[in-house]
């Protein structure tokens, strides 16, 4: 008989880093705890999927270095101010602007768009992160960063605020590649800026305004720009150097540009803030990048609506790589929600196959936030396993290591569910690790959770205002079963009755794309 082979022998990991545009192999700071900061979402709005896109890709990047043997601090943001409406730094705070559009306080505004992104991430099984950390808590730590950027002469002050002198920092614009000319192009110029790359620090509110969030500074009464809120939490909760700063491809061109030369103004050396800064590339539909600013984008509860589970989505995040456009459409995601429904069909056979099933309790019953239950977790799994078994794995773990390649590591998935050549209990043991970096559920996954309803009778205004006042007029009555009912009805018309809900909307629609 063989003797059982030690752990899978790890591929080192390689990941290609934004600032030197090249893959290199990845050597943690602290060869025990990985440290990522993620760029959070702006919480004016729900996220479309293209934003989720860039969770799913730093959920796969965690999960990757977790079963690789690494435990992760993980800080994302929350956007609660200093987004404008461009991120060339001109235009309206969005968070203002969407709570003065909608008559809300601009906190509610953010609870309920913060809650909406949490529920998201939580339907894609995306981890959370070690650690949420949300911009207006942190504005005295950016007022005090950025009087430090000033009294080390990178900051002038003008009637608008304090603005970053980007000619002191010696390599604006490396991120960004060789074409600084064309993003400051686009940027609005403000009367006194030395250079049009220049952007505020602080936004100094003009004295007619009516700013729902604003607080006192140096520089009087306003808000902070936006890039310094990552410079000021990543480094408060991850340091002056960490491992990994991530975020969507928009954000090498302006927003990390910036981070970057506040951080070295700030510590008045050339360090960045982060070793490697990766971006995920867009994701696309006809009109080109999915953004919130054009309207009619599509959610996760539009795909819901369709009949379409969440973990699809995932898929075909999964099923390209996080460098390259992934073109969105109904029809590929209809192709996803079939392979997936095909891979926990037959899981959910090898299962039922399978002689040993005492380990998938263990595997629930160790989670923790960092990923450090993960080794642990892949010794349950993988211990038994033949060396047959095992090249599997080293080829699964190929493809992750260069460069977190999921397009090529689903087909070994693929095969090792359905060789001849493994028993039903290695075949299912190989699933359950690899799905440790997949996140899709495979191995516990209930097939009905695949099959949604369709929202297909949609109501016109007119309509789900009459039900809505029909059905206060039945609860008022308490007539909860004709209330039911009618919620029911709401329902089927792709109307989500919100009862109780804080901001005391009485209805959300369920949108299409
Ligand atoms: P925001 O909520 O706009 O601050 O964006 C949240 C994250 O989504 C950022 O990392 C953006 O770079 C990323 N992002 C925005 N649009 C897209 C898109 N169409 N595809 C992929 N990532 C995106
Ligand atoms: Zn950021």
């Amino acid at each position: 008989m063989t003797p059982p082979a030690p752990l899978t022998p790890s591929a080192p990991l390689v990941l290609f880093n934004s600032m030197t545009r090249a893959t290199a192999p990845f050597l943690p700071i602290d060869p025990d705890m990985v440290r990522i900061y993620s760029c959070g979402p702006t919480v004016y709005n729900y996220a479309h999927l293209g934003n989720l896109r860039a969770y799913v890709f730093t959920d796969t990047l965690r999960r990757t270095l977790n079963w690789k043997g690494y435990a992760v601090n993980h800080v994302v943001n929350i956007t609660d101010v200093g987004h404008l409406t461009s991120d060339a730094d001109a235009g309206d705070d969005k968070m203002e602007a969407a709570a003065t559009a909608a008559g809300r306080d601009i906190h509610e505004v953010a609870a309920f768009y913060t809650a909406a992104f949490k529920a998201d991430l939580a339907a894609l099984a995306i981890l959370p992160p070690t650690l949420w950390s949300v911009a207006t808590d942190h504005v005295q730590d950016m007022i005090a960063f950025a009087r430090t950027i000033e009294r080390h002469g990178a900051a002038y002050r003008l009637d608008g605020g304090l603005y970053f002198d980007t000619a002191r920092a010696p390599d604006y614009g490396l991120l960004a590649g060789a074409r600084p000319d064309e993003t400051v192009a686009r940027i609005d110029p403000v009367a006194g800026k030395r250079n049009p790359a220049d952007f505020a620090l602080w936004r100094t509110s003009p004295p007619d305004a009516n700013r729902q969030m604003e607080w006192l500074s140096p520089w009087g009464p306003g808000a902070p720009g936006w890039h310094l809120e990552c410079s000021v939490m990543s480094l408060k909760y991850l340091g002056r150097q960490f491992d990994i700063h991530t975020g969507g491809i928009d954000h090498r061109e302006i927003h990390h540009v910036n981070e970057i030369a506040q951080n070295q103004a700030f510590t008045c050396t050339s360090a960045t803030g982060a070793n490697v800064w990766m971006h995920n590339n867009f994701l696309v539909d006809r009109g080109g990048k999915m953004s919130k600013s054009k309207g009619g984008f599509a959610t996760l509860a539009s795909l819901v609506d369709r009949g379409i589970a969440p973990l699809a989505y995932r898929l075909l995040c999964l099923s390209s790589h996080y460098r390259s456009e992934l073109e969105f459409s109904v029809d590929s995601l209809g192709a996803a929600l079939t392979r997936l429904k095909r891979l926990v069909s037959a899981v959910s056979a090898l299962r039922d196959r399978a002689t040993d099933t005492a380990w998938l309790r263990v595997l629930a019953e160790s989670r923790d936030t960092r990923g450090a239950a993960t080794s642990y977790q892949r010794s349950v799994i993988e211990e038994p396993l033949s060396n047959a078994a095992r090249v599997w794995l080293d080829r699964f773990d190929a493809a992750i290591a260069a460069d977190l390649m999921t397009p090529q590591a689903l087909p070994v998935l693929d095969e090792a569910i359905s060789t001849k050549a493994l028993s039903a209990d290695e075949r299912l043991r190989l699933v359950a690790s690899m799905d440790l970096v997949l996140g899709l559920g495979l191995v516990t996954l209930d097939r009905r959770a695949l099959s949604i309803r369709p929202v297909t009778a949609m109501l016109d205004d007119a309509q789900v205002a009459a039900l809505i006042a029909d059905r206060a007029a039945a609860r008022a009555a308490r007539d909860f079963a004709e209330s039911d009912r009618l919620r029911d009805r709401l329902a089927a018309g792709g109307v989500d009755v919100m009862d109780g809900d804080p901001l005391g909307w009485e209805w959300r629609p369920l949108l299409g794309d």
